[in-house]
């Protein structure tokens, strides 16, 4: 590991440390939208990720945000110079607010459909308001979607040319969804990965070891990350992966290849898992400190 990679992943572990009950300010401090690469453009906030990808067919948007950010959200898409009704399918990695707070105000403004995997489907027709969520009744709630579709593990969500392919990777939420398609830039294809968040935060009193199948599911989507199409890594918290960093090296630099590292789903899977593990640990300790 290379030290700004060190640098960002102490970061990013810090990051998930404060994310239980912080509402950053910068997740709805306004970011002036970009292209990542070919047909994918960065729409979110400074702190809160929302990518949309284009066709001339119509696009697809994952993520939403913060409820509040819903009209900024739906600037950026302006700013860029595309049409909010010509965003036909909204994909969302996970049920939280900071995620999905903005999708049932974005569906009605662009009238897009709204799909994710089927636990994401629940929570998200619940408002956020899910009894399998580790967070349940500590995370905010938000306004309800519906409908919402199902895009089962390892199948495609299509509109006009664009595929994007959702892999179940439960853990953080059950419904916990990352997302992969192919963009081009001058006839270069690479792999963008939307990775959900890997993060084990539950209320007071949530042990992940008290569940061996929640356990096991996670470890599975560790492996499923690592495994992943990726060129380009991209989070629902870009901090958690460096990608402002990434970003601004390539701007400043002219270097596309600042933002392209095939490792870096596999380098995310690692690092993720072994905070997850030490969480496990720690849980144990607590029990037997308790007696339990
Ligand atoms: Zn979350």
């Amino acid at each position: 590991m290379n030290p700004l990679t060190r640098t960002l992943w102490i970061g990013a572990a810090l990051l998930a440390a404060s994310l239980a009950h912080a509402n950053d300010p910068a997740w709805s401090q306004p970011q002036q939208p970009f292209r990542i690469y070919g047909n994918s453009w960065y729409v979110g906030t400074r702190g809160l990720s929302a990518v949309l990808i284009t066709s001339p067919q119509g696009h697809v948007l994952i993520d939403g945000t913060l409820e509040g950010n819903a009209a900024q959200i739906e600037a950026n898409i302006r700013a860029l110079g595309f049409r909010l009704r010509d965003v036909r399918l909204i994909l969302n990695s996970h049920a939280h607010a900071d995620h999905a707070g903005a999708i049932a105000r974005l569906a009605h403004d662009s009238g897009a459909t709204v799909a994710a995997s089927a636990a994401g489907a629940k929570a998200l027709r619940s408002g956020g308001d899910d009894p399998d969520d580790p967070q349940y009744g500590m995370a905010p709630r938000y306004p309800a979607v519906t409908p919402v579709e199902v895009v089962a593990d390892g199948a495609a969500a299509r509109v006009g040319s664009i595929a994007v392919t959702a892999h179940d990777t439960p853990g953080h939420t059950p419904g916990s969804t990352s997302w992969t398609w192919r963009s081009c830039e001058e006839g270069r294809c690479l792999s963008l990965a939307y990775v959900d968040s890997l993060t084990a935060l539950g209320r007071e009193g949530f042990r992940y070891s008290d569940e061996p199948a929640r356990v096991e599911a996670f470890r599975q989507s560790f492996a499923t990350v690592a495994g992943l199409p990726c060129d380009i890594l991209i989070t629902p918290h870009p901090d958690a992966s460096g990608f402002m960093q990434k970003i601004a090296a390539r701007d400043r630099d002219h270097a596309p290849a600042a933002l392209v590292d095939t490792g870096a789903c596999r380098a995310y899977a690692a690092a993720a898992q072994s905070r997850f593990e030490q969480h496990l640990a720690k849980e144990r300790q607590g029990m037997q400190r308790a007696g339990r």
